[in-house]
């Protein structure tokens, strides 16, 4: 116990709507500070993809509705997807200490995640956001905007952007020395606001990065012990949904390696979590990590249940 570790929350510590969201953080906010009761020292990364969904498309159709709202840039969406989230989790989180007798400072801090503005992501965007078009719709906007669009599962036309890898956190200073003035921190939600660089500046770009991705990336820059990833399975599993399925405790990087090569991790939800495990893992020696689901967290660091990646 009293390892230093970075919990990537799934989108089931978070539901969809803002009522469900602050239902559901109360659940996540009790997880947490058991871990923190235990003995570790936490730092909370998430996700956003429902929440930014949302705010995209409200700004999209206020902009539609009424022109004298100002369209607002994806990267613009994604930072207050931040803020919004983050009130809610340092909202439960602080409120959960209080009732079990502590009093501990628990901040969110807006992240900007650097981007290589040549990462192949770029030339190749994957990432559907925003509302479904038509054929006709999305070439007149894609015209106007240069926006990429891409035909999403027979349901229509909506807009794609890349998902590029991490490089850098621009806040990492910042968040070392939060944590090292014994603060809860919640950052990198939604994998960071994606930046490049331009002539010594930093510029939001349209691109989701991989929350999975991101929190490897923070874990490694802020010397964690452990990658946590919690999302809505217990444990990680090879022939996932067949009738030979087998739940793994542990996985090694060699046994991570051939299970990729053997297809047995989703594209887009399952393999993204093993490869951000893996970056961690081989980053620095000792270092481990564990998938799990929210339910299961303290069980699982004790090591009686998850899938560990060592
Ligand atoms: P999150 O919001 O936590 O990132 P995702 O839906 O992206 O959640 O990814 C977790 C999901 O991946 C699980 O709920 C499960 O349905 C799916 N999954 C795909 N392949 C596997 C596998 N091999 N083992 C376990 N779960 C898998
Ligand atoms: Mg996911």
């Amino acid at each position: 116990m009293g390892n230093k570790i970075v919990i990537a929350l799934g989108g089931n510590a978070l539901g969809n709507t803002p009522e469900e969201q602050k239902e559901a953080v109360k659940t996540t906010a009790k997880s947490l500070v058991k871990l923190v009761q235990d003995g570790n020292k936490i730092i909370v990364g998430h996700g956003n993809g429902p929440q930014v969904g949302m705010i995209n498309l409200a700004m999209e159709k206020g902009h539609q509705a009424d022109p004298s709202i100002p369209l607002m840039p994806f990267p613009e969406c994604g930072a207050m997807s931040q803020g919004y989230i983050g009130y809610h989790l340092q909202n439960a989180i602080r409120h959960e200490f209080k009732l079990v007798g502590r009093q501990v400072p628990v901040v969110t801090v807006i992240t900007q995640v650097l981007v290589d503005k040549n990462d192949e992501a770029f030339s190749n965007p994957t990432k559907p956001i925003g509302s479904f078009y038509t054929k006709e719709q999305a070439e007149a906007i894609a015209l106007q905007t240069g926006y990429e669009f891409k035909e999403d599962a027979g349901r229509g036309y909506r807009r794609v952007v890349a998902s590029p890898k991490p490089l850098d956190i621009i806040e990492k200073e910042s968040l070392n020395n939060l944590y090292d003035a014994k603060n809860v921190i919640i950052a990198c939600g939604g994998g960071g606001i994606p930046v490049i660089e331009e002539d010594g500046q930093y510029i939001g770009v349209p691109a989701v990065i991989d929350k999975d991705f991101s929190c490897a990336k923070m874990a490694e820059l802020m010397d964690a012990d452990i990658l946590v990833i919690l999302t809505a399975v217990e444990k990680v599993a090879i022939n996932f949904g067949k009738e030979n399925e087998e739940w793994l405790s542990k996985m090694t990087i060699d046994d991570c390696e051939r299970y990729i090569e053997e297809g047995h991790f989703a594209k887009g939800s399952m393999l993204p979590k093993v490869e951000a495990a893996m970056k961690f893992v081989k980053s620095k020696a000792g270092r481990k990590a564990l998938i799990t689901s929210l339910e299961k967290a303290d069980d699982a660091l004790a090591g009686e249940t998850g899938t560990w990646i060592e």
